[in-house]
């Protein structure tokens, strides 16, 4: 498989899985203070796909993804408050019960997009602190370090290659960094970052601290990833490391400064990532009122697996724009998916292709064309493109359709053999308006009848009177 790697600007190809049987990848994990947007979705979605394709083409993977539950500031650069705690205050709670309610819902959403959590080793960040001064403590004594009145920074002038994987150079960096609004006067490079921050100043009163050889405080938000993705994985140099493209500039090479700093060896071989989605041609945000969760999505009536079937029509490195009719197209073409499998599964019956040596040359070709499209850079778009073509193909049997769909739903996770009993999930509010409705049509209080009818149908949802009662169907 060639898969594109950020660092060396290129796309460039992981040996084969008889001379690479494992796989490492680690993902930057969600920061828990707020929820869980569609942008967040197709970011994890396409990590699944990536993992499920490596798989698919043979490798064994192991996959490790953090939860940043503290030392995450609002500004990446050291600036301003703590996320987590800024979250707390806002909603009057502490900041654990802010961690672990972001962190059901972050997980919520995985679970109905079909990205399983029992799939991913979970590293939490406060459970991590140890492994974390360690490393610190390898960069001081290496002499990458310096500390302030405030904090333990990472000087990065003394990392030779600081900057690589954006390609900036130290003057720019102090351009990117000049907006910052605290700066610790003792700093020496607006560059350099915060390995830990001391319980003092504008942090006396942090809620999450820990003792440390630098005395109490909390660790930054970059080291985090290099300490557990290196535990997790067991390894000093992983092979797939995934992330936001905005993670690009300081994040992530600020992970590769203090990992290749401590052990001395390359962090990471593939650098994966992930371009933005937009909605409506712009930036989500609160703001704009364009800022959707899995909540609105199910609102819709969509299912989240259509959305699954959506993000995977355009390319991970591309920018994706999410619009509601575009949604709604993917949730046509996955009821569509949805009732072709079961037609074909009525229509073979019992006699299913059980080997794939016996299937027939136009469905092997298929299969060819699949792998082919996935080794290229993960081309899922593609792969989704030429499923439709070949279902819709007069030369390949039935029975191969069959076996080529569940083949290949192994990658896409759409479920596709369980959907024939939940086709259709009915929302508990819009079955209650239902039976409302039924009630007044006994009533003959068809004024009332017909507003509740409305108010499903802005559910996404039709009532349909047949002789034997209601059904509900989506619109
Ligand atoms: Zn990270």
């Amino acid at each position: 498989m060639k898969l594109y790697d950020t660092l060396s600007r290129e796309k460039k190809e992981i040996p084969s899985p008889s001379e690479k049987p494992v796989i490492t990848m680690y993902s930057c994990g969600p920061t828990v203070y707020d929820v869980t947007h569609i942008g967040h979705m197709r970011r994890y979605v396409m990590d699944d796909i990536l993992k499920r394709t490596l798989r698919f083409l043979g490798y064994d993977v192991r996959h490790v993804m953090n939860i940043t539950d503290v030392g995450h500031l609002t500004g990446d650069d050291d600036t301003g408050e703590d996320k987590l705690e800024k979250g707390a205050a806002k909603r009057g709670k502490t900041v654990w019960d802010v961690a672990r309610e972001y962190e059901n819902q972050f997980w919520h959403t995985m679970k109905e997009l079909n990205v399983k959590k029992k799939d991913i080793a979970v590293l939490h960040a406060t459970k991590n602190i140890d492994e974390m001064i360690s490393i610190i403590q390898t960069l001081e004594k290496k002499g990458f370090t310096y500390e302030t009145d405030e904090a333990i920074y990472f000087d990065v002038t003394k990392f030779r290659d600081y900057g690589k994987l954006s390609g900036q150079n130290m003057e720019e960096k102090k351009q990117a960094v000049r907006d910052e609004v605290h700066v610790d006067s003792a700093k020496k490079h607006p560059a350099d970052f915060a390995l830990w921050f001391k319980r003092v100043g504008r942090f006396a009163d942090h809620t999450m601290h820990w003792k440390s050889p630098w005395g109490d405080g909390f660790p930054g938000w970059h080291i985090e990833c290099s300490a557990m993705s290196m535990k997790g994985l067991k390894t000093k140099t992983i092979d797939i490391h995934t992330g936001g493209i905005d993670h690009i500039p300081v994040h992530h090479e600020n992970e590769i400064a203090q990992s290749e700093g401590a052990t001395g060896q390359k962090f990471v071989n593939w650098w994966v990532h992930h371009a933005f989605l937009q909605v409506d041609g712009e930036k989500m945000s609160k703001s704009k009122g364009n800022f959707y969760t899995l909540n609105d999505i199910e609102k819709q009536g969509i299912d989240p697996l259509s959305l699954r079937l959506f993000f995977m029509q355009a390319h991970y490195r591309k920018p994706m724009n999410f619009t509601w009719d575009a949604a709604k197209a993917a949730e046509t073409s996955f009821k569509e998916l949805i009732d072709v499998y079961h037609n074909l599964k009525k229509n073979v019956g019992t006699d299913t292709v059980t080997d794939q040596e016996k299937l027939t040359g136009g469905a092997v070709f298929f299969l060819e064309q699949f792998r082919h499209d996935l080794s290229n850079d993960l081309n899922i778009a593609g792969a989704i493109g030429n499923m439709w073509f070949m279902l819709r193909s007069n030369d390949i049997p039935e029975r191969d359709k069959l076996y080529i769909l569940d083949t290949i739903d192994t990658v896409l996770g759409l479920n596709l053999a369980e959907q024939k009993i939940a086709a259709i999930k009915i929302p508990e509010d819009v079955i209650s308006l239902t039976e409302a409705r039924e009630h007044a049509r006994s009533n003959k209080d068809f004024q009332k009848s017909d507003a509740l009818r409305r108010q499903i149908e802005e559910k996404g949802f039709i009532v349909e009177d047949t002789v034997d009662g209601y059904v509900i169907k989506k619109k």
